[in-house]
Formats: structure tokens, C-alpha cells, sequence
């Protein structure tokens, strides 16, 4: 195994540790904003209708959460696709030090970049 893909492994190791920890973080949030009727509704919720239900719910912190929730769930999925560590416009890898900042870093430098200049 070469050391990059020994950092690899560990950054994922990490995301799924981040998704556990933030599912759990995100339906105790749901469940003490009272969004959901009960706690057994929340048990089998899907973890995308739980996302959409946090953003749309105006409330800033539970908000936020939904976000990063978003964020490191398409990183685990990327990793399932084996796409983990590309840029998500443009297929280049990340570099290495901006996902050991964020492992969930969807994009590369330049593109964030690109979209900052657009977007802000
Ligand atoms: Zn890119």
C-alpha cells in the first residue's frame, strides 16, 4: 500500500465515523425540535427525508447540520462508487491537503474557486 492510499483509507475511515456521529446528531435534533411525531417515525426514516426536513425547517443550527450531513453522505457514497477524492465538476483529484482539512470536500481548489467567483 503506498502512503497515499493509506491516507485514503484513513480519510474514509474518518467520513464514516463523521456519518454515524452526524446522523445521530441530526435525528436527535429533529426529535428535540419536535419535527417528527415520535421517536419510532425517526427509527425508520430515510436519512434523505430526515436532510430535507432539517433544511427546510428554518431553524439556523438544525439547518447547518442538514448541510454537513448532505456533504459527508455524498463523500460516503463516493467512496462506495470508488470516485472518493475526485472533484465532483471536474473529475481531477483533490488535492490531498484540502481533504485532510474537510475529508468531505467535494471539489478541488479550482473549482471552488471557479464557483466562489460566480457565486459570491
Ligand atoms: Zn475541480
Amino acid at each position: 500500500m503506498t502512503t497515499s492510499e493509506a491516507i485514503y483509507q484513513q480519510l474514509q475511515t474518518t467520513l464514516e465515523q463523521q456519518h454515524v456521529a452526524l446522523a445521530k446528531e441530526l435525528k436527535h435534533e429533529i426529535l428535540l425540535d419536535t419535527l417528527v411525531p415520535s421517536a419510532t417515525a425517526i427509527k425508520t426514516a430515510d436519512l434523505n427525508d430526515l436532510i430535507m426536513m432539517a433544511k427546510s425547517s428554518f431553524i439556523p443550527d438544525l439547518f447547518d447540520l442538514a448541510i454537513r450531513m448532505e456533504k459527508v453522505d455524498a463523500a460516503v457514497c463516493s467512496v462506495k462508487l470508488g470516485m472518493y477524492g475526485l472533484c465532483v465538476d471536474c473529475e481531477e483529484e483533490i488535492e490531498i491537503d484540502d481533504l485532510l482539512e474537510d475529508p468531505a470536500q467535494p471539489r478541488c481548489h479550482a473549482c471552488r474557486d471557479h464557483s466562489r467567483y460566480h457565486h459570491d
